[in-house]
């Protein structure tokens, strides 16, 4: 487990960066003497204790002005100036002595545990008196290390009995802090081997959730999902950065550019940090004035990572964790607003933040001893975060199932709408064609009949004969033509005015209509001439059914003209199949025409 307690530790230090800290702390340990010991059963020994520290401000000692002083006076104790410089330029020189009891079958590595260091130059001594020097740090390429691994490693060859002494000189643009420890080597293997795992597991898990997530967005389109993928992969690529993982495996050839690398991850991981706050907690679209605060924290973030990557890196660094310590009291402030609006994933959100924040708490009450270490408390920032990151996840995706449900609950209310909307169109549409139709009908009927009469009009009654001719024709029918003509009509308007002619008329029709069977038909000819089309019926038939007329017409007794005396005169033809061109209606005509001049009331039959 113990190596696990590493792997806590290198997290705590990235989020003391991430917040600009320059805390000191103090660990006790043995201040009298200043002599380390590792013995062949040893396994770990934390170094801070026995390392005296100088500040070189304006970089002029050497390393003989160093080594040659017994005592050099600006030496102090670690343990005493505390572990961590803030940024500063300066360089430092490192000293400390290591005693070796017994002999141990592995071999003694130096693990400095903190890989953003520019110039790392480790001495030993040569047994010869003199020095063996090795340049090392992230402005040296990754491929040229001793050891290839993401921290500093150093072989030590002091053998058994021996006390030796050691320096370094660092020098960074960065913060500076000087985490050194001793590992036997069976020791480093378990703790490279499980740190490994226990990072991949860690990684594997966010890289998993951002590719989720991203698929989630290309799916859905909703920006909240874009949001996680990007703060998921800021996070990502802000641990990466600051535990020289992404140095080791990603920009180690970009040794230049690695110190503006792992800046501008910070402000990064500080800009998608808000942008997904902001929207989970629907900060542009619910809280008008806090959006501002939002905006500015972005902008900052921004802007920091333009000057990690143009300006001055350690201002943009400090910027950067300005916003980023704003963080969580913004956040946690907009989170109670949008739970007071009664957002309920605003609930779920503020329970995954807080379990991140228990973590942090946890990890920094280990840091500075204040509780026992075990597995839990050491690594509780991680099991917090991965914690955090798993139930925001787990949101998320409790959203795409409601915006499913909501989506097949639109698409129902659609489909009933228009299910509606069809039913009632149908409706609308039978109804209209029903009135169509009949609109239709009368106006086919009304281009047919005689507007006052009702009868049959002048081209209808001869299109009707037309066919009725060549049925006659066809299967050897009777059809007899009768033509009917008021007699000396013009008086009977000119006595008595035009509506009351036009009464005498309509009396004559119902006449007409009453004398007549169904197959017969009724036309009006001209204005006081009516044409009477008879199938199936003989000459004598015809002029029996005219005569009846006529005497029905003798006996119409109409007010408007005073009793005046109604008569009418008729002429009737009959179809010849053995002459079939001959017309009809002329010949009708004709027998009219002589029934009139032989003193009208009278039926004449063509012959
Ligand atoms: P005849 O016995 O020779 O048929 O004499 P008539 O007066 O009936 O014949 P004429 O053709 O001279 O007159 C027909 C009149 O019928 C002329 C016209 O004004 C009248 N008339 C035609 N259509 C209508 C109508 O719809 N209403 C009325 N009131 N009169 C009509
Ligand atoms: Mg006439
Ligand atoms: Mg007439």
């Amino acid at each position: 487990m113990l190596v696990l307690y590493n792997w806590g530790f290198e997290n705590m230090r990235v989020l003391l960066f991430l917040l600009g800290l320059a805390l000191t702390f103090q660990v006790t340990g043995n201040g009298n003497s200043l002599i380390a010991e590792f013995n062949s059963n040893s396994r770990y020994l934390d170094l801070t204790p026995y390392i005296l520290v100088l500040a070189d401000p304006d970089h002029k000692l050497t390393f003989d002005e160093i080594n040659t002083a017994v005592d050099p006076p600006g030496f102090r104790l670690l343990s005493e100036t505390g572990n961590s410089f803030g940024f500063s330029k300066s360089t430092y020189w490192l000293k400390f002595t290591l005693k070796i009891d017994a002999a141990t079958a592995d071999k003694i590595l130096l693990h400095l545990e903190y890989p953003l260091l520019d110039e790392v130059t480790f001495f030993k001594e040569d047994r010869q008196g003199g020095f063996i020097q090795s340049d090392t740090g992230d402005t040296v390429p990754f491929s040229q290390r001793e050891i290839k691994f993401r921290n500093f490693l150093f072989q030590l060859d002091q053998l058994a009995g021996e006390t030796q002494v050691y320096y370094f000189r660092l020098k960074t643009g960065g913060s500076v802090q000087i985490p050194l420890s001793l590992q036997s080597s069976s020791e480093f293997i378990e703790f490279a081997d499980t740190s490994g795992l226990t990072y991949g597991f860690y990684y594997g898990v966010m890289l998993i959730l951002m590719l989720a997530a991203t698929v989630a967005y290309l799916l859905l389109r909703d920006i909240l999902f874009l949001s996680y993928a990007l703060y998921l992969f800021s996070f990502l690529f802000f641990q990466i950065s600051l535990n020289g993982f992404g140095y080791q495996y990603l920009w180690s050839d970009l040794n230049q550019w690695t110190n503006r690398i792992n800046s501008s991850s910070i402000g990064f991981v500080v800009v998608c940090g808000f942008i997904f706050c902001g929207v989970f907690l629907r900060v542009w679209q619910k809280q008008n004035r806090f959006k501002y605060f939002y905006n500015f924290m972005i902008g900052l973030g921004l802007f920091s990572m333009l000057m990690s990557i143009f300006g001055e890196f350690s201002t943009a660094v400090k910027m950067a964790a300005f916003a980023g310590i704003l963080l969580p009291p913004v956040v946690l402030i907009s989170n109670i607003i949008a739970i007071k609006q009664g957002y309920k994933p605003a609930r779920f959100f503020l329970l995954a933040w807080g379990i991140f924040l228990l973590g942090v708490f946890f990890a920094g009450m280990v840091y500075f001893g204040l509780i026992e270490r075990n597995f839990y408390t050491h690594n509780s920032m991680q099991i917090a975060s991965l914690i955090e990151i798993l139930i925001l996840g787990y949101v998320l995706m409790h959203n795409v199932k409601q915006l499913h449900k909501d989506k097949e609950f639109a698409k129902q209310v659609a489909n009933d709408y228009l299910r509606q909307l069809n039913e009632g169109l149908e409706t609308k549409v039978s109804v209209r064609t029903r009135e169509l139709e009949l609109r239709n009908k009368l106006l086919s009927e009304m281009a047919l009949r005689d507007s006052m009469t009702g009868l049959l009009n002048h081209n209808t009654s001869i299109d009707r004969l037309s066919i009725m001719s060549k049925t006659a024709q066809r299967y050897g029918h009777n059809l007899s033509v009768v033509m009917l003509d008021i007699d000396l009509f013009k008086d009977i308007n000119d006595t008595y005015g035009h509506p009351a002619g036009d009464k005498v008329i309509h009396a004559i029709t119902d006449i007409l209509k009453h004398s007549l069977r169904e197959s017969d038909s009724c036309g009006r000819y001209g204005g006081e001439e009516f044409l009477l089309l008879l199938p199936e019926t003989g000459g004598d038939q015809a002029r029996e059914l005219a005569n009846n007329i006529r005497l029905k017409i003798m006996k119409l007794q109409i007010d408007e003209i005073q009793f005046h005396p109604v008569s009418a005169s008729f002429g009737i033809s009959v179809f010849d199949a053995s002459n079939p061109k001959v017309d009809l209606i002329s010949e009708a005509d004709k027998a009219l025409y002589q029934a009139k001049e032989s003193g009208r009331n009278k039926v004449v039959l063509a012959v």
